[in-house]
């Protein structure tokens, strides 16, 4: 059930340049973006502080550049610099006060085209917007108890047709169709398979496996998101924790037998997969390297290991 705190529609947004209330936050019915879901954009979390009473964006510029990457792919004319979007972003935080743990997105959009339909994309045929919404997400239980997953019986999108590296709102669709898939049947959420039939990614997040030691990831050519989390956790695998890292296609059976699964993202942060289709993993309890790795990580994103502390932006 969603929580009442969980309804970013009771914070304001930013929206073109302008930090808003709610209920004027309006994108017209007339653009690419409600029309044909014609964006792309960043879910990103800002964890708070108590020592130093601070909040703290956290990997704010690699998730700044993958937007500018996707609008680039979309050939979508940025409607503002990454830096008018930090400040956006600061500004946006400052406003509404938050002091707790967030998360929000930073959407960039096609806007009214006219008539001109999928094929307007220039300056002079189309408009372009972005915009920052958000609110509180408090620690998910989910982390301790990890979920139980599928595989889905749908396919994921790949590079050759709608590309999964572009983080496009309507690439979610494909998302949508396994993860309610997922829910009739039971579980929490579903692994996709990509076209070859290989391991690419769970709905909103990437997959790493842990077989003998080892952390086997899908490499970011198998039609996956190239995760900013996914990225992060294999440094501190290998930095942190010592272990090998191996990026090579996964096979399905692999989740069956593998000793700890777990997903990671921006939102998702890093979970536990405790069954897949019904086998346990493991002894079907959340892993020890995945405990030590979401330790390593909430120490990083509070701001409590030295070696991270470039990957902060402060807010206050
Ligand atoms: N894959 C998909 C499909 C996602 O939606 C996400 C969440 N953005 C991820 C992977 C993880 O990416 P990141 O760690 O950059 O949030």
């Amino acid at each position: 059930m969603k929580s009442e705190k969980r309804k970013y529609k009771h914070y304001k947004v930013w929206l073109n340049g302008k930090v808003i209330p709610p209920e004027e936050a309006n994108v017209s019915v007339f653009t690419q973006t409600a029309l044909r879901g014609a964006n792309v954009y960043e879910g990103v979390r800002a964890y708070w502080s108590d020592p130093n009473e601070n909040l703290y964006v956290w990997k704010l510029t690699p998730h700044l550049a993958r937007l500018f990457q996707s609008m680039k792919i979309m050939r979508m004319t940025p409607p503002f610099s990454r830096e008018e979007l930090q400040e956006a972003v600061l500004d946006w935080i400052c406003q509404n006060a938050f002091r707790e743990d967030i998360h929000f997105r930073v959407v960039s959009y096609f806007g009214d085209g006219g008539a001109g339909g999928v094929k307007a994309y220039r300056p002079d045929e189309i408009d372009f917007g972005s915009f920052i919404a958000g609110g509180p997400r408090e620690h998910k239980e989910d982390i301790e108890n990890g979920l139980h997953l599928c595989v889905s019986s749908w396919r994921r999108i790949s590079d050759d047709a709608t590309p999964p590296r572009v983080k496009a709102g309507a690439n979610y669709q494909n998302s949508r169709l396994a993860a309610i898939e997922a829910r009739e049947n039971g579980y929490d959420d579903a692994i996709i398979l990509n076209q070859a039939g290989k391991v690419a990614e769970a709905t909103g997040a990437n997959v790493i496996i842990i077989r003998e030691g080892v952390a086997v990831t899908p490499p970011v050519t198998e039609g996956i998101l190239e995760g900013i989390t996914r990225r992060t956790l294999l440094g501190m695998l290998h930095s942190h924790l010592k272990r090998s890292i191996v990026e090579r296609p996964i096979d399905r059976t692999e989740l069956y037998i593998a000793d700890e699964i777990f997903l990671c993202g921006s939102a998702m942060e890093v979970t536990s997969v405790i069954s897949v289709d019904r086998i346990p993993v493991g002894d079907g309890k959340p892993g020890p390297i995945t405990r030590q790795l979401q330790e390593v990580f909430f120490n990083a994103a509070r701001g409590f290991d030295e070696a991270f502390q470039e990957d902060l932006l402060a807010v206050y």
